[in-house]
């Protein structure tokens, strides 16, 4: 059991807000935001956040709770997990002891950021330390990568030395401890215990967040060893996969496009170069995250993946992904050399910016993909390739855009323009009927209470079960009402007719008897939270006539219960007068 205070004190340092905002863009409607649901697929936002309510809910498929739930939905965790996950993100590292107790500490993020400029600085200074090893590095970058030092200065890059402990014993020499530094990722624990450099013989790359922290580090290896980089794991202040490398820099200027590359020494060619707009992931592949830390600061991203096959693989994902929180996406196709550094070097910066401003959109791209799979000159395989163009036509919401496409598609293959567009009017027809008819199919199940998982009893007792629905839900916003129910006694756990519901009811008041919040995800699984929370929010304007709307929901369960008692009364009478004959009939 992970201890209340603890619980309480990370969800008050955890805006809801700015959690769900890594995850979804969310937009203001009035004192709330919408967006679209990370967790069933929807064209208008039904998934609201209460800023106010530290909660969240969606319309359209029923998740909802606080700041706990969503990160055992989204991440897949179970309850501690969750709390330990949200701690580290707050800044509170949740230990488990021996007792199998959790332990909350306090980890004091400033510090960490400080020890992290400090870093950059002693990896900086090592770059012109006058050792044959420090001058090799300097050498990789102002011969073997052509940066001035100009550049080396405004990415603050470094050189780890070859040392197992030359960076820890700096560290340590300005009063940092070996767990700060292993909390850090800098220095790392041996199984003998003894502490050892994180980076050793790299070039660093510091990362550095849009607010201007050092936040974590990318080292490389100056030859062909393995493995080429190294990143810092995620830390307190470092989330690997919400992060971009230089968008510190490239936010100020990327407002119009902003060009992705596969690493940081692509991204400081082209700064470098004047494409002050470049980002790079942190050694890892693009995250739904990282492109919707995208969408924040730019309408159009350019992707620049090396020319291999694995390169080109990962545009394609990438592409997916920016396009889905609505980026608008083009792939750069880089001729005669393996990646944006190269071509720089070769050709020079006006050749890139004029291959940047001839970039292909998405259709192009993948239009020369299909093309690419089959020889046209054959009529069959003509019609093949007509019927995956029509099919990637489809997708693309506007007529007009679509329109546009058909042309370049009938020119490309010599078909009639109408043609096309009749074959692509059908293939859309055929999704949106597809559509329509799936969501009656769930409308219909959902009215029936089939698909009612959460509360199974519901449909035996509907309008029982939704004045059960109109208690909770008042219990759970309103202390006054707590008071007035629990204090007076008004209702019982025999007055509640679903299981669901009364297991709630059963808990709400153990909570309000021993004087501590209710702590939803600890007691109730992520659908039922999701379910209670929509008790609340259907209920949360209901403040002024919230007395009238109890006192008949309370009233109306009494008078259904005893109905039902009496019924089974009436029943247990019957069978008593039947088993009293039976037995006169036998006596005589
Ligand atoms: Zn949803």
């Amino acid at each position: 059991m992970i201890s209340r205070e603890i619980v309480e004190d990370i969800l008050s340092r955890t805006s809801i807000e700015d959690l769900i905002s890594g995850y979804v863009s969310l937009k203001r409607a009035g004192s709330n935001l919408k967006g679209l649901c990370p967790f069933h697929s929807e064209k208008s936002p039904s998934f609201t956040v209460y800023p106010g309510d530290n909660s969240f809910y969606c319309f359209g498929c029923g998740v909802g709770g606080n700041a706990i739930t969503f990160v055992r939905q989204i991440e897949h965790m179970d309850y501690p997990d969750a709390v330990v996950y949200l701690g580290k993100r707050a800044g509170i590292t949740v230990v488990k002891d021996a007792q199998d107790s959790y332990q909350g500490k306090r980890i004091d993020k400033a510090r960490i950021l400080k020890m992290n400029v400090d870093a950059a600085k002693f990896f900086h200074s090592c770059l012109f330390a006058k050792t044959a090893a420090a001058e090799n590095a300097l050498r990789y970058f102002t011969e073997a990568r052509g940066l001035s030092l100009a550049t080396i200065r405004h990415f603050g890059l470094g050189y780890a030395p070859d040392s197992f402990d030359a960076f820890g014993k700096h560290m340590r020499s300005l009063g940092y401890t070996y767990d700060e530094l292993v909390e850090g990722f800098l220095c790392g624990k041996s199984e003998r215990g003894t502490y050892y450099d994180a980076f050793r013989n790299r070039v660093m790359f510091p990362i550095i967040d849009v607010s201007g922290n050092v936040i974590a580090f990318g080292g490389r290896v100056m030859d062909d060893s393995k493995p080429k980089y190294k990143n810092s794991s995620d830390t307190p202040v470092f989330k690997k996969l919400r992060n971009l490398f230089a968008l510190n820099y490239a936010r100020h200027t990327c407002a119009e496009a902003m060009i992705l590359c596969e690493g940081y020494m692509d991204v400081i060619a082209l700064h470098a170069a004047g494409f002050t707009n470049a980002v790079a992931t942190l050694g890892t592949a693009l995250t739904s995250e990282q492109a919707r830390l995208m969408s924040r600061y730019t309408k159009r991203v350019i992707i620049t993946y090396d020319a291999d096959e694995a390169g080109q693989k990962a545009a394609v994902r990438a592409m997916g992904m920016l396009g889905e929180v609505g980026l608008e996406v083009s792939v750069l196709k880089i001729p005669d050399a393996k990646d944006p550094d190269e071509f720089i070097k070769k050709f020079g910066k006006d050749k890139f910016r004029s291959l940047i401003e001839n970039s292909r959109s998405k259709f192009e791209y993948n239009m020369e993909r299909i093309l690419s799979k089959y020889n046209v000159e054959f009529p069959q395989e003509k019609i093949n390739a007509l019927a995956d163009l029509v099919e990637l036509i489809s997708t693309f919401y506007s007529e007009v855009e679509r329109d546009v496409y058909i042309q370049a598609v009938s020119k490309q293959l010599g078909v009639p323009f109408d043609g096309v567009k009749n074959d692509v009017n059908r293939r859309v027809k055929q999704k949106a009927k597809r559509f329509v008819k799936e969501e009656n199919q769930k409308a219909i199940r959902a009215s029936q209470g089939f698909s009612d998982k959460v509360n199974p009893d519901y449909a035996k007792a509907p309008s029982v079960a939704k004045n059960e629905e109109s208690v909770i839900g008042l219990l759970v916003l309103f202390e006054n009402h707590r008071k007035k129910v629990f204090d007076g006694g008004l209702l019982s756990e025999e007055d509640f007719f679903t299981e669901l519901n009364r297991r709630i009811f059963v808990y709400l008041r153990e909570c309000y008897q021993s004087g501590t919040a209710p702590n939803l995800d600890e007691n109730f699984s992520p659908e039922e939270v999701g379910r209670i929370t929509k008790m609340k929010i259907a209920r949360m304007n209901l403040t002024e006539n919230g007395d009238a709307v109890l006192e008949e929901a309370i009233a109306s369960l009494k008078s259904s219960m005893q109905k039902k008692n009496a019924e089974g009364a009436s029943t247990m009478d019957a069978l008593a007068s039947l088993i009293d004959r039976m037995r006169k009939t036998t006596d005589n």
